[in-house]
């Protein structure tokens, strides 16, 4: 029998060297040593690192690429991207938001980015952006699973139709239950959107995803509701927080009861650190907070932690470019958490930990699972975060649908090599 395909000489996340990997009907057949079948293709990784594809747990595909429309977010900064994004909310069209969302998903396609979890502004009556990301979820099915969050960006209760238009758009197909409880009007319209948003996945057996806390604000404590609601309603290990940012600025002694209450109620953090390092500690003068939630404390406790992009050019955030190591990269910086574990862990907190998070199946580099895999230019996951690394291949149930050449420059210096890979630099002593 011959195998579809057959990658030759990986490395592996786990730091297994050496390793073939083989691809029949779409899933992976076989991982070991010296496959010596025929395959209709065989991809020479030598020695470099294949991983499983890229996940952004937290973006907003609505939003993306719409940078310049209908004009430049100039400062930069939150208030005029909210500004610039109600500008624009009524010039959408259906087609238009298509486009942008499918035009993104090739970049996506492209770095390795094989699932994506998106937030979609439900406070539009015409739920416009709802239908056209549901037809986009279904154009993409082939090559990238995307899943659609509720969002009612607005304020579930301070947006006169939010609560509405939350139900039609899950009557639609749309998949999590989202909301953004410290933007409600009060703390307690906060907290009552949380047990509220809550109570409808429980009863529609929807996992939850809130923008929970985004902001400086340290009374800002929604992810206690959030953790309290879960237990209560029994939805253990299907809640996540997003951004949790007020965290950083808690008192310690108010965060030492509040994270074994997440860890009670299995809930997942997702951090955003493209964004949260430019968007929080904006009022503040000198010093100022980072905004990046407590994640090597999260970490400690057993808290499942994934990292998101959440923008890539739209009001926003003006740069961007679906790079999940450009995440990990700057969450490795902005936290800082440099020690190699947890350079090793930002890897795994853009691939293996988003990817729980979304309920992916057959998500890995185990036999039977499916033959979605990136083979990067980097001799392992450390190397692949600091160098970004190229997107060698990229490979959908069991077919290569992305490649891009070695990133190799040529040098013309007397007595110096002709040509510097930047990945040849990594360290000779591993781990
Ligand atoms: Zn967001």
């Amino acid at each position: 029998m011959a195998f579809e395909l057959i990658v030759k000489n990986a490395s592996l996340p786990d730091g297994r060297a050496g390793q073939d990997i083989a691809v029949a009907d779409g899933r992976i057949a076989a991982v070991e040593p010296g496959i010596g079948a025929e395959a209709r293709r065989v991809i020479d990784a030598a020695g470099r690192l294949v991983a499983p594809p890229f996940v952004d747990c937290h973006f907003h595909m609505d939003a993306t690429l719409s940078l310049g429309l209908p004009r430049m977010n100039q400062s930069g900064t939150l208030l005029e991207g909210i500004a610039l994004w109600g500008e624009l909310k009524p010039l959408l069209t259906h087609d238009a938001v298509i486009e942008r969302a499918l035009r993104y998903c090739d970049l996506a396609v492209s770095q390795g980015l094989l699932a994506v979890r998106s937030h979609v502004d439900v406070c539009d009556d015409r739920l416009l952006a709802v239908e056209a990301l549901i037809e986009v979820r279904e154009r993409v099915k082939p090559y990238l699973d995307l899943q659609l969050v509720a969002f009612p960006q607005d304020g579930y209760y301070r947006s006169p139709t939010a609560v509405r238009n939350l139900e039609r758009a899950l009557d639609l197909g749309v998949d999590v239950v989202g909301g953004i409880p410290h933007f409600e009007r009060t703390m307690a319209d906060g907290a009552a959107s949380v047990r509220a948003l809550c109570e409808i996945a429980a009863a529609r057996g929807l996992l939850v995803d809130l923008h929970c806390d985004e902001s400086d604000d340290p009374l800002s404590r929604h992810i206690e509701t959030l953790a309290a609601e879960t237990v209560r309603l029994g939805l253990q290990g299907r809640v996540a927080g997003s951004h949790l940012t007020s965290m950083h600025s808690m008192d310690n002694y108010y965060v030492s009861k509040l994270l074994p209450l997440m860890k009670e109620a299995g809930v997942a953090a997702i951090a955003n650190p493209l964004i949260n390092i430019t968007l929080q500690g904006r009022h503040d003068t000198y010093p100022r907070r980072r905004g990046l939630t407590r994640i090597p404390e999260m970490r400690a406790l057993g808290i499942p932690v994934a990292l998101g992009q959440d923008c890539c050019m739209d009001p926003w955030y003006g740069l961007g470019d679906a790079d999940m190591l450009d995440v990990a990269n700057m969450a490795v910086h902005a936290v800082p958490m440099t020690s190699r574990e947890a350079i090793r862990w930002s890897f795994e907190a853009v691939t293996t930990v988003p990817a729980s998070i979304l309920g992916l199946e057959g998500y890995g580099l185990d036999v039977g699972c499916n033959a979605d895999f990136v083979l990067l230019q980097a001799a392992d996951p450390i190397e692949a975060v600091r160098l970004r690394a190229q997107r060698l291949a990229v490979v959908r149930r069991g077919k290569v649908i992305a490649e891009a050449p070695a990133r190799i420059a040529t040098l013309a210096l007397e007595g110096r090599p002709a040509r510097v890979d930047a990945a040849d630099y990594a360290p000779r002593a591993s781990a």
